[in-house]
């Protein structure tokens, strides 16, 4: 009797270990959160990326190759945001994942882009950002097109489960809209509120909630910036009275505190991705925590 219990006891187990779960691993920390959220126990899902890395410089690395190899899915941000991604699946040869098969994931198809170069593109615009802003992620209302292109992909994967998926993004879609209303509300005050932004990270996020960005403190996207260009940046805020320099936490100080020494602007460092601060754990809690850091900081303008 005791064999048998046992017996059907390993059963259970085995049974338990082999079932189908899809390994998804994505480029970013909000890309896993979201992963997570439409998968739910379906999937496991691994972001090459940590939350508080500047996903223009992840450096490929062979531990990030081997993620790759056991994947069934990958799920990137796209554009020229995370081009490293290419090399690890090149390196990971796993076929599964290359660009067009069932288990690659674009996360950007279908968002409308900001910055959309037109035209030629030339050396002058600088080295990053060449297919449009890829920063989209920072308004939140383009998570449902995230979301919905990996619905897509763990419908591919696991086509029984189609109706599981579909439940599970229609909840985080609903919550996101009940976020939604609630940033919006207070961020209404703040309409045409003027920012200076370290990298052209924040259109996006700019458009969706009436801010004005006036200005970066890199020239150019990915180019660090030159006193003669700091200068005409302190004239700028003075002239226009701008109180607020919006920064990631990675990027360096010493050009945001200058401004703000010049001008008595603050400095507002924030985690732009899911486990970018010890606050901020979900892809929802990066505007929870950003727009409690511009209430702080713009005061009640
Ligand atoms: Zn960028």
């Amino acid at each position: 009797m005791k064999i048998i219990i046992l017996t059907a006891a390993a059963l259970a187990c085995w049974a338990g270990a082999a079932r189908a779960e899809i390994k998804v691993v994505t480029a970013s920390s909000d890309l896993k959160y979201i992963c997570e959220r439409v998968g739910g126990a379906e999937v496991k899902a691994e972001s090459l990326a940590s939350g508080d890395q500047d996903l223009h410089m992840v450096e490929p690395r062979p531990s990030l190759v081997y993620k790759l190899k056991k994947a069934d899915l990958v799920v990137r941000v796209g554009l020229d945001l995370d081009m490293w991604v290419d090399s690890l699946i090149n390196a990971a040869r796993n076929k599964r994942l290359f660009y067009g098969k069932e288990g690659y994931v674009d996360a950007s198809a279908g968002v409308p882009l900001l910055e959309k170069p037109e035209g030629k593109v030339d050396a002058s615009m600088g080295d990053i950002h060449i297919y449009g802003n890829p920063h989209y992620w920072l308004d939140p209302a383009n998570s449902k097109i995230m979301a919905a292109n990996i619905l897509a992909g763990f419908k591919r994967a696991a086509p029984d489960k189609a109706g599981v998926f579909e439940a599970n993004y229609a909840a985080f879609v609903r919550e996101l809209d009940e976020k939604m209303a609630g940033w919006q509300a207070r961020m209404a005050r703040y309409k045409g509120l003027k920012v200076i932004t370290y990298h052209s990270s924040w259109p996006y996020f700019a458009r969706r909630f009436g801010l004005d960005v006036a200005g970066h403190v890199e020239p150019k996207p990915g180019i660090p910036p030159t006193a003669a260009h700091l200068d005409g940046l302190v004239k700028k805020m003075k002239a226009e009275n701008i109180k607020v320099i919006l920064t990631e936490s990675y990027y360096p100080r010493r050009g945001p505190d200058f401004l703000a020494g010049k001008t008595g602007a603050v400095v507002v460092p924030a985690a732009v991705s899911a486990g970018g601060a010890r606050d901020v754990k979900t892809y929802f809690d990066v505007f929870d925590r950003v727009i409690e850091d511009l209430e702080k900081s713009a005061g009640n303008k």
